[in-house]
């Protein structure tokens, strides 16, 4: 089975405790100390095999990492870091998950490749908020209920009036091109900066 490593916690005698998102479900499984295991890293895709025991967590076997390119360019790998933390945050209370969420970060890690972490991890996450439903695109300012022109964003990019949250506003069409084809190639770093920003905020 392959998946993505969302969540890693220590548990006694070094072992660990591996959360992972795969097509269907997310995991939680144990892993026991080897020197002669491979290393696993927060973000990583893996291919693995559950071992079940009764009465106890299911362990984590035969893991296979599937490496990027990218993953030994540090900003871009704690950049994936961040986001997967986030990721597990918005995922982890749940067991059942639509393929969506695997695919999203596959089609990411695999711009990463050529692209700017911050804006494909950006678009990303307009993709996101589309598929739950969460885009608002409608020219409203969710504090005072009234039409806003170019609209700052809060947590999960609603839009305000920069009075209203006391924050920058964004360019409307910018923002509208990037809602429509999921491309964030209008703005500038600084604005793709100030985006991340608010993205950090949680999904
Ligand atoms: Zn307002």
């Amino acid at each position: 089975m392959q998946g993505y490593i969302l969540n890693i916690t220590k548990a006694k005698n070094e072992d660990l405790i591996v959360t992972i998102l795969t097509q269907k479900r997310i995991y939680t499984l144990y892993r026991f100390f080897g020197a002669r295991h491979s290393t696993i890293n927060l973000g990583y895709k893996i291919d693995f095999e559950i071992e079940y025991q009764l009465g106890y967590l299911p362990k984590l076997r035969n893991i296979t990492h599937f490496g990027y390119s990218w993953l030994k360019e540090m900003q871009k790998n704690l950049t994936w870091q961040q986001f997967i933390k986030l990721y597990y945050n918005h995922l982890k209370d749940l067991e059942e998950v639509e393929s969506f969420y695997m695919e999203l970060l596959d089609k990411i890690a695999k711009k990463l490749t050529k692209q700017n972490p911050y804006r494909a991890i950006i678009e990303g996450y307009v993709e996101l908020l589309e598929h739950e439903g969460r885009l608002h695109t409608e020219p409203y300012c969710f504090v005072c209920e009234t039409h806003v022109e170019d609209p700052a964003l809060a947590r999960a990019f609603l839009p305000a009036h920069t009075v209203c949250i006391g924050q920058e506003s964004f360019s409307k069409s910018k923002l509208s091109y990037l809602y429509s084809y999921k491309d964030a190639q209008f703005f500038d770093d600084e604005e793709i900066q100030r985006l991340w920003q608010i993205l950090l905020q949680g999904l």
